[in-house]
């Protein structure tokens, strides 16, 4: 382990310490709150979910929101808190939130150095391994596997329409496509889940 990481583990260490004096254990969230709702977005962390109705938790500790929160690169679904969200939290509508300037968008015009990082970080065995579990041509697959995108409307669209093709998926399932603007913290409806289901069109 590097030195940076042993700093960090002191600092949680720390941190959590600082945590426990501020905190009444009576405000720490323990019951477990049902919920509808969950957003999918991006691990980056310039993604503000206040910006959407979705507050932090108090200094105290205090945490108010129900919404399930699933964060992966790009906001790609994670199949496995898809189907525990919707099949045992009881999630019926889903916000998938993605943002201007994502990895994901930037990956894709990378593949070159992802793919030469792999070769340096990697050892030739897990190296082939790799390749051989993505397949040929490895770049072009990668890329794919990755979900990488060129462009966000489109990559929303595309997201959703996936996620409608998970064969656990319910018909009845509401999904909204969104994209949060770095700049300005303005959030732009790309897909309104309730059009998309309303039985008149
Ligand atoms: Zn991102």
């Amino acid at each position: 382990m590097s030195e940076t990481e042993n700093n960090w583990l002191e600092t949680i260490l720390l941190e959590n310490k600082n945590f426990r004096n501020r905190i009444s254990t009576e405000n720490l969230p323990v019951e477990r709150t049902p919920g509808s709702l969950a957003v999918m977005t991006c691990m980056d962390p310039r993604v503000n979910l206040q910006a959407i109705g979705i507050p932090g938790f108090s200094e105290q500790g205090e945490g108010s929101s129900a919404i399930r929160i699933i964060r992966t690169i790009g906001g790609m679904a994670d199949e496995r808190s898809l189907l525990i969200g919707i099949f045992l939290a009881g999630i019926r509508e889903i916000a998938v939130l993605m943002h201007t300037d994502c990895g994901c968008c930037l990956a894709n015009s990378k593949m070159d150095l992802i793919t030469s990082n792999l070769e340096h970080r990697l050892s030739e065995t897990q190296l082939q391994r790799f390749k051989e579990n993505i397949g040929e041509p490895f770049q072009e697959k990668l890329a794919a596997w990755l979900k990488v995108f060129d462009d966000s409307h489109t990559a929303i669209k595309k997201e959703i329409a996936a996620i409608k093709s998970l064969p656990f998926m319910p018909d009845d399932i509401i999904i909204h496509g969104l994209l949060y603007t770095l700049a300005s913290g303005s959030i732009e409806v790309v897909l309104n889940g309730y059009d998309e289901n309303d039985p008149r069109e």
